[in-house]
């Protein structure tokens, strides 16, 4: 087998991703191994903005405050500390690198999104917030010669010496060969695991990756049962699950049912801007109550003009099926968005296993809780993908670039590969989406229990095979949370225990094991 060593490997170029290499890239050789072509990632398509105490009306006691309250009672406080009072710094920094985020008379111009106490928002041409930042990114990475952009290379497990993460093996998604990849320190930032349900904005790329590869690993794993549902995302036949800004909400969209009523106040004192998890339990039980599969968001009363400047990307997307948003309701319904769970890190994006290191989606750091609040993401990849790169550079000074043998088992291949990925995120979204049960949960993990069993000691010989693997692993982590916390709390919803748990324990997995335990 190839063998390539680099002094630091970081895996993904979503915003996370780039930001550690960068980090990195002063104190040595970055392989920046990316799966698919070099950005394309959640990051890529995030619409509203960025949430950070930037403006005048704004303090970061304020944000710190309204992201405990979405997260539920579950943040960790330090780890929001971090994020509320680092953000400013590392977003300014962000525009002196040639960020361009939108502005009114020369000054940023922010707005409000869902459980935002004031307005807070940055956002960039419009709705394309996340492609401006991984614009950004992607250029200043450019400067450094000594990152190495590995795209189309597909990592599949961690290696493991004495206890310690020294290297990744990974894949030429092209030619199919094997290369194991060896660092000082790996820093995981391979974002979420949306495509485990039906219905996801998320990427083809989202496929939970980096946490089934650390909890193969043994590192330990947190909050795996909290999944944030966004309450908005297109319905419509043929048409992907499109996401429809939080923001439009914001700035005075309204929720309607089938019967054209306005129904959001009948579940929620705050109506369309109550945190995510509500709305979007108030869509799912409006749908149950009025038999239909989608509700509808209405923007036909907001100035024309105003909409297609703020929502540039969302009109023509809807144009583009027939539906005109000054003029026509939009049918929308809930779809998976955003893993609040992870790989379990401390303030500095330690993993449990020496040399490993996680940031933004793909690690669970505590900054959301049980129920992420709207637009803190953008901003914890930014943050953490700084401090843990940070982390790694400072732990690895006298670190030895490993050089072992890694032997792979037998090489097996999916046969069909469409078919299996349709049965996961059926299973996923019939069990284990906005409303969950025991029984429920019992059928999703004996199910994908099941799946898994043709992986036993082979190695996935390509990506798409090693894909259902880590996404049958990741929801099968889920559905056993899920159980394991009998009832509910934030993002996580059962409708056979729907009284909120108040005692503050989390869920863990490690060594391997689908065991829960709680702390
Ligand atoms: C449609 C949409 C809109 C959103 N809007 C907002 C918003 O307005 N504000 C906000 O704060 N958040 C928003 N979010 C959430 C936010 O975009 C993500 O949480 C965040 O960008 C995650 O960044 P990341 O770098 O951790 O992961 P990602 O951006 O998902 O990047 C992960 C990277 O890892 C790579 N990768 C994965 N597995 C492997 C592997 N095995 N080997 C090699 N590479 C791998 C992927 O290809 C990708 O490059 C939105 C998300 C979506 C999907």
């Amino acid at each position: 087998m190839n063998k390539k060593r680099f002094d630091y490997i970081v895996l993904g170029s979503g915003v996370a991703g780039l930001r550690a290499a960068i980090e990195l890239a002063g104190h040595g050789d970055v392989a920046l191994i990316t799966k698919c072509v070099l950005g394309e990632s959640s990051s890529e398509y995030a619409q509203g903005g960025v949430a950070v105490a930037l403006s005048e009306e704004d303090d970061i006691v304020l944000h710190y405050e309204d992201t405990l309250k979405a997260g539920d009672g579950l943040c960790v406080k330090e780890a929001v500390k971090t994020l509320v009072a680092e953000g400013p710094e590392y977003i300014t920094q962000l525009i002196s690198w040639g960020a361009k985020f939108d502005t009114k008379e020369g000054a940023l111009s922010f707005t409000r999104e869902a459980a935002h106490s004031v307005n807070r928002i940055i956002h960039a041409h419009g709705d394309a917030t996340g492609h401006e930042i991984v614009r950004t990114l992607k250029e200043y990475s450019l400067k450094f010669i000594n990152i190495y952009r590995l795209d189309y290379t597909y990592a599949i497990d961690f290696i493991k010496e004495d206890g310690r993460v020294t290297g990744v093996l990974a894949l030429d998604e092209k030619s199919g060969e094997f290369t194991s990849f060896f660092s000082k320190a790996v820093i995981v930032a391979t974002g979420g695991a949306g495509r485990l349900f039906t219905r996801t904005t998320n990427p083809d790329v989202s496929t939970g990756d980096g946490a089934a590869m650390a909890f193969r690993a043994g590192a330990e794993l947190e909050d795996m049962e909290f999944f944030q549902f966004h309450p908005t995302a297109l319905h419509f036949p043929g048409a992907p699950a499109f996401l429809l800004s939080e923001s439009m909400r914001g700035e005075g969209a309204v929720l309607r049912n089938n019967a054209g009523e306005r129904f959001c106040f009948s579940y929620h004192e705050d109506g369309e801007l109550a945190p995510r998890d509500v709305v979007s339990r108030s869509i799912f039980f409006e749908m149950n109550k009025t038999k239909t599969n989608h509700v509808y968001l209405d923007v036909t009363h907001l100035d024309k003009e105003h909409i297609l400047l703020r929502f540039p990307k969302i009109y023509n997307t809807c144009l583009g099926y027939g539906i005109d948003i000054t003029q026509d309701y939009i049918p929308v319904s809930p779809a998976a968005h955003y893993y609040m769970g992870g790989i379990k890190t401390d303030l500095d994006g330690r993993a449990s296993l020496k040399g490993l290191y996680a940031c933004g989606e793909a690690a669970c750091t505590g900054v959301h809780g049980a129920n992420r609040l709207a637009s803190n993401s953008l901003l914890e990849g930014v943050v953490f993908g700084g401090r843990s790169a940070k982390a790694a550079i400072k732990d690895s000074e006298n670190t030895d670039i490993s050089d072992t043998e890694v032997q792979t088992a037998e090489k097996f291949a999916e046969a069909d590969y469409a078919e299996s990925l349709k049965s996961i995120q059926e299973i996923m979204w019939k069990y284990v989406s906005v409303s969950r049960n025991e029984t429920g949960l019992k059928a999703a993990v004996s199910e994908l229990s099941a799946f898994l069993k043709r992986f036993e000691d082979r190695t996935p010989s390509d990506r798409k095979t090693a894909e259902l693997k880590n996404l049958a692993q990741s929801g099968l982590l889920m559905a056993h949370a899920a159980l394991a916390r009998e009832g509910s709390r934030g993002g996580h919803y059962r409708d056979d225990k729907p009284e909120k748990i108040t005692e503050d324990y989390h869920i863990y997995f490690s060594n391997a094991e689908f065991n829960p335990h709680f702390r």
